[in-house]
């Protein structure tokens, strides 16, 4: 099968390797939908990168053995997999699971665990069956796209009573302006690349600031009646955009960090914590007993086909990191068979 590589700085390519084969209840799913996500980091930065992708929709094309799939469902693919067993997996928090899965020694095959591929290797309990009337493209956004916010707004509770503010309006940015829309909240976001702006504001958002402006926090807070945004999520990654999620959010409201981030943000206990009153949570993905959930959000908000800007053929790979690259460009998706 073919399946998309990294071999240089900016240099992508695709390769020919072997088809996945299906183990226990670890079935093969043809990809039909691969979103792109963090990869393009490794695109630019020249890492070497042969299992690319983690993100997917497909249709289950072999098992071998009965399970909770078969042959011909239309499914979404779950990012990574989990042990099936740990109290994480067994409550719907796969993605927190506390065993490392050893995908190569577990199922003897080197090649079916990433999706910028035309296969893909996965437990039956991780590919929820999609709509007969959504297409792959649409089911994909389960993954990464709207999933991190989804879990976030969850558990803060996010409603048409808020006002959220979001830093960073890459594609999971934009993700979470269409959770929180669909939730009936104001949007008040932070972004300063000019074609993600112009994408929010087709999204309906109140405002968008410009994080590199005098006094982000100013604007948020006159545009919020002095009081702060009720909830904040950040899909930067940034310590600077950390930071303001924290000072913008009213008392006793709650941040959500979505964006990974390797730096430190210095968070005080007393005045940040105890004597604001703030909630902070990490979200990663959401509940899988959620699915239903994010899949009504699919289908019935009328934003989300603003939320997948492009989509290529996997053989121009090369044209789809670029444009990433970019940053001109909402969620990316790769189609493999093209
Ligand atoms: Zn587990
Ligand atoms: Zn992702």
């Amino acid at each position: 099968m073919k399946q998309a590589v990294i071999t240089g700085v900016r240099q992508a390519e695709l390769a020919d390797v072997a088809e996945p084969r299906p183990f226990e209840n670890w079935v093969v799913v043809k990809i039909h939908a691969a979103p792109m996500c963090t990869e393009y980091k490794s695109f630019i930065a020249g890492h070497n990168a042969s299992l690319m992708g983690h993100e997917a929709a497909g249709e289950v094309v072999a098992a071998a053995q009965p399970c909770r799939v078969k042959a011909g469902d239309r499914v979404a693919v779950m990012p990574l997999a989990g042990c099936g067993q740990c109290e994480y997996c067994l409550s719907g928090d796969f993605i927190h699971c506390a065993r490392a899965l050893d995908f190569v020694g577990l199922t003897g095959q080197e090649t079916g665990h990433s999706t910028m591929a035309q296969y893909v290797l996965k437990p039956d309990w991780l590919l929820p069956k999609l709509p007969d009337d959504m297409s792959y493209a649409h089911g994909g956004l389960t993954c990464c796209a709207l999933g991190p916010s989804f879990g976030a707004m969850q558990t803060m509770n996010v409603s048409a009573f808020d006002t959220v503010l979001i830093t960073g309006l890459g594609p999971v940015g934009l993700g979470a302006v269409v959770n929180a829309r669909y939730r009936g909240a104001q949007v008040i976001a932070a972004e300063s690349h000019p074609w993600r702006v112009q994408r929010a504001q087709e999204m309906g958002v109140a405002a968008v600031i410009d994080p590199r402006s005098d006094d982000p926090l100013g604007q948020i807070r006159a545009l919020t009646h002095g009081r702060g945004a009720d909830c904040a999520v950040d899909c930067s990654g940034t310590v600077q955009a950390e930071r303001l999620c924290i000072d913008a959010t009213r008392r006793k409201g709650k941040v959500a960090f979505i964006g990974e981030c390797n730096d430190d943000l210095a968070i005080r206990i007393s005045p940040d914590m105890i004597r604001k009153g703030l909630t902070l949570i990490g979200a990663w993905h959401y509940n899988l007993n959620d699915i239903a959930k994010v899949l009504q959000v699919i289908q019935n908000s009328p934003l989300i086909d603003l939320l997948v800007s492009h989509t290529f053929p996997m053989s121009r790979i090369q044209e789809a990191f670029e444009l990433q690259a970019s940053g001109e460009c909402a969620k990316v998706i790769l189609d493999p068979w093209g």
